[in-house]
């Protein structure tokens, strides 16, 4: 663990100075800034959720700028780019040198989007928002987080979740939403429950005459700090019934291509290694949705079962 920590410190001492330079600062000018130079605290995953991944393109006008386990996806235009997700603080250089790497301008994104408003999906956002002098915007619920920079309250894993970088200013969005930026259109589905403000976002993305339904689906899973109940609530008192109301969200969605915030959750992985060998449509699976709901309600029920006792 004193390994891993160690070895964590460096990485992200490496990070920072890529992030000082990606922000043309000097480290030592940017005392304001020192919370995204630093470690995300008491973080077990966080080694793994920063294994690079080169960034590649997903189908048509959507490129894994991401991790290898976290998602940051960007959506790209003539007139403008959007992003979805950030990673952890310490990611927010990582994306920043992905999206160069495919040859776009981080300069050229316009808005940030993002699952849900915890540290390892909205941790990177305020550096990126920063370096591109693009708006965000999102839920309401999670806007109210991401301004605060770390979930309280309402939230299952309040008291447990790292702080990050409070983004100012967040747009806050309808249900159902449709946000445009040059020729993307991407459509908000609140699917709240893994937290209050969870995000859904779903894309069309063409290559030639050829039109896919893109979906980048929160996390449904019922993960809480110890002690909040989800049968007997008071802080998030509507959890149970929230997370049905996603699954049934997410059955009805068009869905050609699932992509998740954490990519194990729809087997990116495998997808991409048998289109790498050769199986063109790997990544197409017009069922991911209905099976990600239905694996997201029989954990909801094993945890119900689990309280029961
Ligand atoms: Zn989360």
């Amino acid at each position: 663990m004193i390994a891993h920590v160690f070895r964590s410190h460096s990485r992200m001492r490496h990070v920072a100075l890529a992030l000082a330079a990606l922000l043309g600062t000097p480290l030592g000018a940017q005392t304001s800034d020192s919370a995204l130079t630093r470690p995300t605290p008491n973080c077990a995953s966080c080694a793994d959720w920063m294994v690079p991944q080169r960034p590649f393109r997903i189908f048509g006008n959507a490129w894994w700028v991401g991790t290898h386990n976290l998602g940051a996806i960007l959506l790209t235009s003539d007139a403008g780019h959007v992003l979805i997700d950030a990673g952890l603080p310490e990611m927010a250089p990582v994306v920043a040198a992905n999206v160069r790497a495919l040859g776009f301008r981080l300069e050229d994104v316009r808005l940030i989007l993002n699952s849900h408003a915890h540290y390892d999906h909205a941790g990177g956002v305020e550096a990126l928002r920063r370096a591109s002098g693009a708006r965000v915007a999102a839920s309401p619920a999670s806007a109210r987080w991401m301004e605060r920079g770390g979930v309280a309250g309402d939230d299952p894993q309040a008291g447990i979740a790292a702080s990050y970088p409070p983004v100012p200013n967040v747009r806050v969005l309808r249900d159902g939403e449709t946000l445009r930026v040059g020729t993307t259109t991407v459509t908000a589905h609140f699917t709240p429950g893994h937290t209050p403000g969870g995000t859904t976002w779903t894309w069309r993305s063409c290559e030639g005459a050829r039109c896919l339904d893109l979906v980048y689906a929160d996390s449904q899973t019922p993960i809480s700090a110890d002690g909040f109940l989800f049968t007997r609530n008071t802080t998030y008192p509507t959890i149970v019934q929230d997370f049905a109301h996603s699954a049934a969200a997410l059955d009805a969605l068009p869905c050609d291509i699932l992509l998740t915030p954490h990519p194990g959750a729809s087997a990116l992985w495998e997808r991409v290694a048998a289109r790498d060998s050769g199986k063109a449509d790997a990544l197409v699976d017009r069922e991911a949705c209905r099976r990600y709901a239905a694996t997201a309600r029989k954990a909801l029920a094993m945890r119900l079962e689990k309280e029961k006792q």
